[in-house]
């Protein structure tokens, strides 16, 4: 009983795993294969790169980005000298973005598509 469970979750894990491969090295799109093979959207932060307000960069391992429930993105200068802690996009708060794992940004690459409020 318990070998033939074992088996055939050895199975299905080692086709994902082989499919999942073959996605990767179509560079960039890793999460939009990634989301049709499995079926299942990927929560993730966008990680924009830069600040809406300043347009000064934030790079996916910056401790001064910080972002809003909708992922508004400022600087840490903005929010507390500009915004005073309020999200100026929906009224919201902020809080540091957490980073990204290095190994982790070449099959989750972050956004590049820099937004700005000018
Ligand atoms: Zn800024
Ligand atoms: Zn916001």
């Amino acid at each position: 009983m318990r070998g033939s469970l074992h088996c055939e979750h050895n199975e299905v894990t080692s086709v994902i795993a082989r499919t999942a491969r073959n996605a990767v090295t179509k560079q960039g799109e890793a999460i939009h294969y990634n989301r049709h093979l499995t079926g299942q959207a990927i929560a993730m932060l966008e990680l924009r790169p830069n600040c809406e307000h300043c347009d000064r960069d934030l790079p996916p391992e910056s401790p001064d980005a910080m972002i809003c429930t909708f992922e508004c993105t400022f600087c840490r200068d903005c929010v507390d000298a500009v915004y005073k802690g309020v999200c100026p996009n929906c009224g919201g708060n902020f809080e540091a973005r957490p980073v990204r794992p290095a190994p982790l940004l070449e099959k989750y690459p972050p956004s590049t598509k820099r937004v700005t409020r000018q």
